[in-house]
């Protein structure tokens, strides 16, 4: 199938987006009621009945092995005492330890983090690294913390679930608003009481024993899976304009991987607000920018734009890098990008995958596409359980060979079953953790 839209290069040859796929529920758009749980027990439960899944495994695969809600009193430096409410969710571990971020926000709630620890458990899978799934939280605003704060509370959230801990049975990780010194301080505060131990915490800072070529990680493995889908789908990179949203981590890297692929960049955005040029924005420049002004807005080569808009821009390839449940079904149908890569978690709700998919869209799935992070985080694990450190090259040759080969294998089950990307994806994850549950219980 041949297809073009708008003013548009870029032409669609195969377009398995068009697969069948069940009716979805609807979902709220955005915003604190979104029930993330909804969305990734929806899409598991369309992938087990296309698996014909047992409903034994099944039953155990949609439920958390373990849930931790703990209390973190934090001491501000106006002197009062604030109550913190932290979480862990240990999803499951039959293939390897447990394993995810950790993120900082003022939405985080048990559903958030335990639909966030299902995807782990699919995406470490997916990339075929030996963990199991796990995400953890608290709810907070680091915008108004001070730095003292937030190493109180990062040790304070450190010791609540310390007995949950272990090199071998759940190593955390940095997820929104969380870092490298963040991860440091999870080290040395688990350090406190068992000793030297990097491998408890990934994403650390190099000089701590963090792995080469992690910070950018995500980011890189999100511009190999959109470059791969572009050349499965028989576009030019090279002739695509991206429109992103979030310019933290994952988004800024990606812009400036993908940029360097030739694609150009014509739209992103940050909490603060948008900026765009269709002729292209120049990315040395705007990330020289950010790092003065620490937001996108305001860029002198380019028009402001409202957050939302960025969403339905014309353009070839939208990537939501922020939060989730972005794409609802009050915006699908204005999506024009012909491809949306979910670099970040559960930004497409299942109404408006269904309803991208009637009009001929791809939605490249956030397990796939965002699995960069853990992959390298597991080369981190390796390298401290080793004690030996890896060059850039090696990390990301061996990430390049990870990412594509999980591209192809999700890729050729959706050409052969006439799955979509998503239930292909979950498909081929899905089968892998299953067959360890058959294998152990
Ligand atoms: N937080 C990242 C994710 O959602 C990385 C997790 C990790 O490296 O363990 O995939």
């Amino acid at each position: 199938m041949t297809k073009t839209r708008g003013k548009s290069k870029v032409k669609i040859v195969s377009n398995p987006a068009q697969a069948k796929h069940p009716p979805a529920h609807d979902f709220k758009p955005s915003g604190k009621h979104l029930n993330f749980n909804r969305i990734t027990d929806e899409q598991f439960l369309i992938a087990a009945e296309e698996m014909k899944l047992e409903d034994d495994i099944r039953m155990l695969l949609r439920t958390p092995y373990r849930e931790l809600i703990v209390q973190i009193p934090v001491r501000m430096d106006d002197g009062h005492l604030e109550l913190f409410h932290g979480y862990r969710v240990q999803h499951n571990g039959v293939r390897g330890p447990y394993k995810g971020g950790l993120r900082f926000h003022p939405e985080v709630d048990l559903n958030e983090v335990r639909s966030l620890a299902a995807l782990m458990t699919w995406k470490t899978a997916l990339v075929d690294v030996p963990f199991g799934g796990a995400k953890g939280g608290v709810t907070c605003d680091p915008s108004n913390m001070s730095r003292k704060e937030l190493q109180a509370l990062t040790r304070g959230l450190t010791s609540k679930i310390d007995m949950a801990l272990g090199v071998y049975r759940d190593i955390p990780a940095p997820d929104m608003n969380t870092n490298a010194q963040v991860m440091a301080w999870i080290m040395d505060e688990y350090g406190k009481k068992h000793g030297y131990t990097p491998a408890i915490v990934t994403g650390k800072p190099i000089n701590l024993g963090g792995s080469e070529g992690r910070e950018e990680a995500t980011g890189r493995g999100t511009m190999i899976i959109t470059r791969e889908a572009c050349k499965a789908f028989g576009i030019d990179i090279k002739q695509t304009r991206v429109a992103i949203q979030g310019f933290g981590n994952v988004g800024s890297w990606t812009a400036r991987l993908l940029d360097e692929q030739g694609a150009k960049i014509v739209a992103v955005s940050d909490v603060h607000g948008g900026i765009h040029n269709p002729a292209g924005l120049d990315m040395k420049k705007l990330v020289a920018h950010v790092k003065t002004e620490k937001t996108v807005v305001g860029f002198a080569g380019a028009k402001s734009l409202p957050n939302d808009e960025l969403l339905t821009i014309d353009c070839d390839i939208l990537i939501p890098a922020a939060l989730g449940g972005v794409v609802h079904r009050n915006n699908a149908d204005d999506v024009q990008a012909k491809i949306i890569v979910e670099a970040a978690n559960s930004p497409v709700t299942p109404r408006a995958d269904e309803m991208l998919r009637k009009r001929g869209k791809h939605v490249l799935p956030d397990i796939l596409v965002n699995a960069g992070g853990v992959t390298v985080s597991y080369f981190e694990w390796v390298q401290n359980l080793q004690q030996f450190h890896w060059d850039l090259l090696t990390v990301n040759s061996e990430l390049e060979r990870r990412m594509v080969k999980a591209w192809k294998r999700v890729y050729q089950t959706a050409t052969e079953r006439n799955l979509t990307l998503r239930i292909a994806a979950y498909a081929v994850a899905l089968e892998k953790v299953a067959e360890a549950t058959r294998q152990r219980f």
